[in-house]
């Protein structure tokens, strides 16, 4: 992972940028999917936390993967059911289209790393972006889930970027920006060691200064001109104090959880 001691940059993608040529180049964009290339609905997360009896606090795939066979079926297809009809009512981001016709004039590859079933992405990609190419696309089926920075880091791997880690080739995200709405987002994009995008709402807005973010957006063509420009995101506190209050939040996030385990 890279030092947070210093902004997080990345050679501004303008043509004729001349005098940049030491900073790093972007090699690859990671979206989210729910709140970020659509508006958020968030309302399905109720849906299925009532549908299959999750109970509070719990992580809704997790407590589903401690089902047997037959009732992780059951729940399976409840979820599913209810992706699929908030599918029907997706609504495009602001600036989504602008922001990958850019992307794509810039001949940056784009991934997705997203918590939804295949289908709602799917859907959404056809329905809105059908000249658009996102690969890899990694759902639900993938493990483990964000926050962990395993799909952000698969990605890379799979776009070409790679480094030798403890006689081993893994995803290489350092030159990476994954653009999402949640925590769960910024915290897998900084595990991977890449910048990290908040796409602003009103219910996010916290986020903005939490450490693991480097830059806020309101629309996503906002991101345009941040990338002509060249990427910069904000200052870091040292290495340390990060690690130490990101315990301190898996703790609080997770203590009801843990003291009930
Ligand atoms: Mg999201």
């Amino acid at each position: 992972m890279t030092s947070k001691q210093q902004p997080r940059r990345f050679a501004p993608l303008a043509e004729g940028s001349s005098s940049e040529d030491a900073l790093p180049k972007l090699k690859g964009i990671v979206f989210d999917v729910d709140g970020t290339l659509c508006e958020p609905q968030t309302y399905m997360f109720k849906l299925m936390r009532d549908g299959v009896g999750v109970p509070p606090g719990e992580d809704i795939l997790e407590y589903i993967y401690t089902l047997t066979d037959s009732e992780q079926e059951v729940a399976m297809s409840k979820i599913r059911a209810i992706e699929r009809e908030a599918m029907s009512l997706q609504t495009a981001q602001p600036g989504l289209v602008q922001l990958m016709d850019y992307i794509d004039s810039k001949s940056i590859p784009k991934g997705i790393c997203t918590r939804n079933f295949d289908a709602p992405v799917a859907h959404l990609l056809e329905k809105f972006l059908p000249a658009s190419h996102f690969h890899p696309i990694v759902t639900r089926d993938f493990r483990p889930p964000k926050p962990a920075p395993d799909g952000i880091l698969h990605i890379a791997a799979s776009m070409g970027c790679v480094k030798e880690q403890e006689g081993q080739k893994k995803g290489d995200a350092d030159q990476f920006i994954m653009v999402g709405d949640s925590i769960d987002d910024m915290t897998a994009g900084y595990r991977a060691g890449a910048a990290t995008v908040l796409l602003v709402n009103p219910v996010n807005a916290h986020l903005a200064e939490h450490e693991h973010t480097d830059l806020c957006i309101g629309r996503l063509d906002e991101l345009i001109g941040i990338l002509e420009k060249g990427f910069v995101g904000r200052v870091k506190a040292d290495e340390e104090g990060d690690e130490l209050r990101e315990r301190a939040e898996t703790v609080l996030k997770q203590g009801k959880a843990e003291s009930s385990s």
